[in-house]
């Protein structure tokens, strides 16, 4: 079977352009709003609601999802059926990354959960900002109840000026646990990575895969999936519905993929991973 999970990282175009000034940077609340409304509605029209939103976290965002309207829309996430995660941006894009500060990392990742398990929200699952990963967040997400990583796009290997920021080179094409001393490994830590659907370099990747590539990478691993459990994730970003033609856009995408594999929550995903062969319950 292919078991996919939707999931929507909550960036906004602007955070990215860094030549715009600090301020205009900032995100806004109303173009936010309504874009979190038309992915939500997406999500509970084609997805039952099934899909992790990833709150961004960032020094230049500070605790402006952690408020209102924002607030209520995550509440409105879980009790329809989906689920929340952490997407930590400790990063000034394209100059500075600070994802190899492990204490750094454990600081804002602790952050971000304790302040969302205060306002009553059960955060599950992490994305690093830029897909990034250390193996020496293992133990953080573990000691945070954070069970599900889905920073791994298989294959990316992305540096900057000579230092690495992502490395998931050779890093399995189907859920894994993984292992303590290297990310990219299969190990006994508690915590699961689902990596991004990929198929012969193209990826379940909606902002860079047209329908005809989708589909493609979709036919691929549902028949890779005869006789076992493939399980991956589909990477969307809050930025991308940001008009009625883009959402259809992202629905036409989903569509297809339901001819192939099927959506399901995290509830769900513990239910596959208790019935692997030789896994623990989480
Ligand atoms: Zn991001």
């Amino acid at each position: 079977m292919l078991y996919l999970v939707f999931t929507v990282d909550g960036d906004w175009k602007e955070y990215f352009d860094v030549k715009l000034s600090p301020e205009k940077r900032q995100p806004d609340v109303k173009r936010m709003q309504d874009l979190i409304e038309r992915e939500m509605e997406a999500a509970a029209r084609c997805l039952e609601g099934r899909f992790v939103h990833f709150i961004h976290a960032s020094p230049c965002a500070g605790n402006f999802f952690l408020k209102e309207p924002f607030v209520a829309s995550w509440r409105l996430i879980t009790q329809g059926g989906g689920d929340i995660g952490v997407h930590c941006h400790e990063d000034l894009p394209y100059s500075e990354y600070y994802f190899e500060d492990t204490p750094r990392m454990k600081k804002a990742i602790s952050a971000q959960v304790t302040a969302l398990r205060g306002l009553g929200l059960e955060p599950c699952a992490y994305r690093g900002g830029f897909l990034a990963f250390s193996h020496t967040l293992i133990p953080v997400l573990e000691e945070n109840g954070l069970y599900f990583d889905f920073s791994c796009e298989p294959g990316r290997h992305l540096v900057h000026n000579g230092k690495v920021v992502s490395d998931w080179r050779g890093a399995p094409g189907s859920l894994y646990r993984m292992s303590y001393a290297d990310h990219r490994k299969e190990g006994d830590s508690s915590v699961y990575e689902i990596p991004m659907g990929v198929s012969a370099g193209s990826y379940l990747y909606f902002e860079k895969s047209d329908l005809k590539t989708i589909e493609k990478a979709a036919i691929e691993l549902k028949n890779r999936s005869a006789g076992k459990d493939i399980i991956v994730s589909v990477l969307t970003h809050t930025y991308e519905y940001r008009s009625g033609e883009t959402v259809e856009d992202i629905v036409d995408k989903i569509s297809i993929l339901k001819k192939y594999g099927r959506f399901i929550n995290i509830e769900e995903l513990k239910e596959v991973v208790k019935h692997l062969p030789g896994e623990k319950t989480v």
